[in-house]
C-alpha cells in the first residue's frame, strides 16, 4: 500500500516537475519564436492574370519533392471557358497550402507532427512524427492535406522547406513558372519582391472569415486577361 502510494507520489512529481519544465520551455520557445519570425514570415503570390495554365508548376513540384502519382502537393484549377467564340478565357487558380499562421491541421495533430517552422513560417510535417491519424485532413478548410503513399505519412505543400529552400532556391513552381505568375519571399523584408507585388496590387485569401490568417495571396485576372 505504502510502497503504491510512494509510486503514485513519485509519479505526480516527476508529471509536476515535467510540467513545469515544459512551461518554461514554452516560453523559452515562444521567446525564440516571436524573435525568429520577426526576421522572416514567408509567403506566396498567385497572379492569376499572367496565369497560362501549363501547370509547368505542378511537375516541377513531383519531381523535386518526388511526390507520388495519384496525389498532389498543388492542382492548377480550370474553370470556363467563358465568352463567345473566338474571345473565349479561362481562369486558372491555384490549390496548395495557404500556410496559416493560425493552422488547423497544427492545432489538431495530437503527436506535434504537423507544425509550423518558427524560422519561417512555412508550415510543415515531420513525417517520422506522423501517425495517419488524418486528423489534419479532416481539419484543413482548404483540403489540401493528403496522406503519401509512399511515405505513409501526411503530406501537402512545405514551400519547399526540404528540397529547393535548403538549397537556397526558390520553390520548384516558382522557378518552372514561364510567366513569373508565382511570386515568393519574406513578407517581414520591405525590400523583398513579394512585399512590392502586394502593395502594388489587390489581392485576395481564401476563406480569411475562418481566422486562419492564410499566407497564399491572390491576384484575380479581370475578364479577358488570359486568351486561349
Ligand atoms: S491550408 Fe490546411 S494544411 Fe495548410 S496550414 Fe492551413 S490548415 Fe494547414
Ligand atoms: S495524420 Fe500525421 S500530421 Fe496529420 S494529425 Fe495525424 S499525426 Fe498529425
Ligand atoms: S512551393 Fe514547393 S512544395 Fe509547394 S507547391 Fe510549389 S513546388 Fe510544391
Amino acid at each position: 500500500m505504502e510502497n503504491s502510494k510512494r509510486r503514485f507520489l513519485k509519479g505526480t512529481c516527476a508529471l509536476l516537475a515535467g510540467a513545469t519544465g515544459a512551461t518554461l520551455l514554452t516560453t523559452v520557445n515562444a521567446a525564440e519564436s516571436a524573435k525568429a519570425e520577426a526576421e522572416i514570415k514567408y509567403a506566396m503570390v498567385h497572379d492569376e492574370s499572367k496565369c497560362i495554365g501549363c501547370r509547368a508548376c505542378e511537375v516541377a513540384c513531383r519531381e523535386v519533392n518526388e511526390v507520388p502519382e495519384g496525389v498532389s502537393r498543388i492542382e492548377i484549377l480550370q474553370t470556363g471557358p467563358f465568352g463567345e467564340y473566338p474571345n473565349q478565357f479561362y481562369h486558372f487558380s491555384r490549390k496548395s497550402c495557404q500556410h496559416c499562421e493560425d493552422a488547423p491541421c497544427v492545432n489538431v495533430c495530437p503527436t506535434g507532427a504537423a507544425f509550423i517552422d518558427k524560422e519561417t513560417g512555412i508550415v510543415s510535417v515531420d513525417a517520422w512524427k506522423c501517425v495517419g491519424c488524418q486528423y489534419c485532413i479532416a481539419a484543413c478548410p482548404y483540403q489540401v492535406r493528403f496522406i503519401n503513399p509512399v511515405t505513409h505519412a501526411a503530406d501537402k505543400c512545405d514551400f519547399c522547406r526540404e528540397t529547393n529552400l535548403a538549397q537556397g532556391k526558390q520553390p520548384a513552381c516558382v522557378a518552372a513558372c514561364p510567366t513569373k505568375a508565382l511570386v515568393f519571399g519574406n513578407l517581414k523584408d520591405s525590400t523583398s519582391e513579394i512585399v512590392q507585388v502586394l502593395r502594388a496590387n489587390p489581392t485576395q485569401r481564401a476563406k480569411v472569415a475562418l481566422g486562419t490568417r492564410p499566407k497564399l495571396f491572390r491576384i484575380l485576372a479581370k475578364s479577358g486577361e488570359v486568351v486561349l
